[in-house]
C-alpha cells in the first residue's frame, strides 16, 4: 500500500528502541559523530502527558495496555512503550548486577569483559550521570518501611535501594511517568543528550522488518497516529550498522519477523522473567500503599544463599487503586470490602531468580509475541519460602493479616498459620497470579555461536553490522531489577562500535 506520509533515510547507524539500551546507544554513537536515526514505536510523552491516571496511562505508555501475559495467562507482563522504553514508567530502582552473577559470566560463561572488574567504571559511568543514590532513612514510606524495619527485625538484612532521581518529591507515581521532570529515566537523559549530538528521534514508528543486502541494512516499517495505533506512513532507513534495542520480549519478535540471526535457533528461547508474586497484610495504621518513594528498600537476605544462584528477595511495591484492584482476589461485595481497606494495606513482592525455568518468545502468523514460560521446581519452590518470608516481615512490622494471590484465598491471621498455609497452597499456572516487569535474556550473548545470538561486543554472530543492545542480550537471570545492568552493558557495547566502525 502506498501511504502519502513516507520517510525514507540513509544514515550511519539506524536503532530501534529507545529504552535502556536503545538510549545509551544513540547518545553515544551520535556524540562520536555518526549519524542516528532511532525509531521508536511509542509516543514522545513529556510532564504534561504524565497525568497520573492509571486508565489513561497504562493504555498509552504500557505495551498492551499493561495486560501483555504469558498463553497460558498465568504471568502478566509489564513493559513500557514510549520515547525512553520503559525507563520513563519505571520505578527508578538503580542495583549494580550482584557480584556473584557477573563472577558466574567471566569464569563459567568467559564473558571476561563483563566480569565486576571490568563492568565496574561502566557502573560508575551511568550512575554519575544519572545521580544514583539511596535515599535517606526519613524518605522512606510506610510500604517500604514494612519491608526495611519487618526484615531487620527478624535479623534479615535489608537495605535502601539506589534511585536515578534528582530533586524527587516523593510524590509515588514514578510508574505513571515523572510530573516533574526529576525521574532521571532514558526520555530526560540519554535520548535529549542524543538529540543534542544530532540523532533523530522518530516516534510512533514501528520497524516491521529488517532486510540485508550486503553491507547495507534496510529497516522497514509504519508511522503510527499520535493517538492511535492507525497506521499513517511509512519509513525506510538504510544504515551500514543496525541496533535492535526493542526490549526481550519485542527484540526477538523483530528479528523472527526478519527471518534474521536465528540460524541456530537461540532467537527467542531463553527468556527469564524474574518471577514475580505479592503479599499484602492489612494494618490498623495508614499505610498508603501508592504515596511516596515507590521502591527504596530491599531484603536482599535470602539471594544466592545456597549458592545455587538461585533465591529471592524482598521489596515494596507501589500499588495504585486499580493496580489494587486487579490484583486482588474477591468478587463483588467482597472485592469491594478488601478494596475499602486500600489505605491499610501494606504490599510487598517476592522475585525470585531464575534457575530452572524456562521461558521463550516466539510469532504468531499475524507478527505477535507468543510467549510461553514454565516455572522450575526449585524456582517454584523459591516462590513458596519468599512468600513465606515476606509474610512474617509484614507481620513484624505490625500486619494483623497477611494474604497471598493465591487463587484459593489463602490469608494468614498469624505467623504460625504461615507453613502450614502455604504447604497445602497450590503454585501451578493460573493457581498463583505472577507478574514479570523484567522480562529479560532471551538473545543472550555468549561466546559459542552455537548456543548465543550475540557475541560479547552485541553484534549477531551470523549478521555482521547488526547488533543486539537491550535486557535480551543479558546473559541470564540478575535476580535485582535491570535497568542498571542494561545501561551499564549497553555502555560498554557502544563503545565498541565506535572504535570498530
Ligand atoms: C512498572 C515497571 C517498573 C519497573 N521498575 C524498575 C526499577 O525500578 N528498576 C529497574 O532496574 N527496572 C525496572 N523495571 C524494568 C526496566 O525498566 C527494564 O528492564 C528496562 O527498561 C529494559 O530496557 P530495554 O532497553 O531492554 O527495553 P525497554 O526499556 O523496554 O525499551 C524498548 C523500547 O523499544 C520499543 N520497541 C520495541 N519494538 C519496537 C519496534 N519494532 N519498533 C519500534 N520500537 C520498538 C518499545 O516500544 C520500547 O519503548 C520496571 C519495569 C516496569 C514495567
Amino acid at each position: 500500500m502506498e501511504y502519502k506520509k513516507t520517510k525514507n533515510i540513509t544514515a550511519d547507524v539506524c536503532i530501534v528502541g529507545s529504552g535502556c539500551g536503545g538510549g545509551v546507544c544513540a547518545k553515544v554513537l551520535a556524540e562520536a559523530g555518526m549519524k542516528v536515526v532511532l525509531v521508536e514505536e511509542g509516543g514522545y510523552f513529556t510532564a504534561e502527558d504524565f497525568n497520573q491516571r492509571e486508565d489513561d496511562v497504562y493504555q498509552k505508555m504500557y505495551r498492551h495496555r499493561a495486560g501483555l501475559a504469558t498463553e497460558d495467562l498465568s504471568f502478566t507482563i509489564l513493559t513500557g512503550k514510549t520515547v525512553g522504553g520503559t525507563t520513563t514508567i519505571n520505578w527508578t530502582t538503580s542495583l549494580r548486577t550482584p557480584r556473584f552473577v557477573l563472577d558466574h559470566w567471566a569464569k563459567d560463561l568467559h564473558l571476561e569483559q563483563y566480569s565486576y572488574d571490568e563492568l565496574l567504571p561502566y557502573f560508575e559511568k551511568v550512575e554519575r550521570y544519572l545521580n544514583v543514590h539511596q535515599e535517606p532513612d526519613e524518605r522512606h514510606n510506610e510500604n517500604n518501611r514494612i519491608v526495611y524495619d519487618g526484615a531487620r527485625a527478624l535479623g534479615y538484612h535489608a537495605e535502601s535501594t539506589g534511585r536515578n532521581v534528582d530533586g524527587c518529591i516523593q510524590c509515588g507515581y514514578c510508574g505513571l511517568g515523572c510530573a516533574y521532570d526529576v525521574k532521571l529515566s532514558a526520555n530526560l537523559t540519554y535520548i535529549p543528550d542524543a538529540e543534542k549530538a544530532g540523532a533523530q528521534i522518530i516516534s510512533r514508528a514501528r520497524a516491521e522488518n529488517i532486510s540485508v543486502n550486503g553491507v547495507r541494512k534496510t529497516v522497514e516499517g509504519y508511522l503510527l497516529e499520535e493517538q492511535s495505533d492507525t497506521v499513517v506512513g511509512s519509513f525506510k532507513i538504510d544504515a551500514p550498522i543496525v541496533i535492535v534495542a526493542g526490549s526481550a520480549i519485542h527484540t526477538p519478535v523483530l528479528l523472527l519477523k526478519s527471518k534474521l540471526a536465528n540460524g541456530n535457533r537461540k532467537v527467542g528461547s531463553t527468556l527469564t522473567l524474574h518471577p514475580t508474586t505479592a503479599v499484602l497484610g492489612v494494618f490498623d495504621r495508614i499505610i498508603d500503599p501508592g504515596y511516596g518513594i515507590p521502591q527504596s528498600a530491599v531484603c536482599d537476605e535470602f539471594m544466592n544463599y545456597r549458592n545455587d544462584r538461585g533465591g529471592y528477595w524482598i521489596e515494596a511495591v507501589p500499588v495504585h487503586p486499580a493496580l489494587a484492584a486487579m490484583s486482588l482476589p474477591e468478587f463483588g461485595e467482597k472485592h469491594r470490602s478488601v478494596m475499602e481497606r486500600y489505605r491499610n494495606l501494606g504490599a510487598s513482592i517476592v522475585l525470585v531468580k531464575d534457575t530452572d525455568s524456562f521461558g521463550s518468545v516466539k510469532i504468531n502468523q499475524f507478527g505477535r509475541p507468543i510467549i510461553n514460560y514454565t516455572l522450575g521446581d526449585r524456582d517454584r519452590q523459591y516462590v513458596r519460602e519468599g512468600l513465606d518470608t515476606a509474610a512474617r516481615i509484614q507481620f513484624a512490622a505490625g500486619a494483623r493479616e497477611v494474604g497471598t494471590l493465591h487463587a484459593r484465598k489463602t490469608i494468614f491471621g498469624s505467623p504460625d498459620e504461615i507453613q502450614r498455609k502455604l504447604s497445602t497452597a497450590r503454585y501451578g499456572p493460573n493457581e498463583i497470579v505472577m507478574y514479570s516487569a523484567h522480562p529479560l535474556s532471551s538473545c543472550r550473548m555468549g561466546v559459542n555461536p552455537r548456543t548465543s545470538v550475540v557475541g560479547p561486543d552485541g553484534e549477531s554472530h551470523e549478521v555482521s553490522g547488526l547488533f543486539i543492545c537491550d535486557g535480551s542480550i543479558i546473559p541470564t537471570s540478575l535476580g535485582v531489577n535491570p535497568q542498571l545492568t542494561i545501561f551499564a552493558v549497553a555502555e560498554r557495547i557502544a563503545e565498541g562500535i565506535v572504535g570498530k566502525f
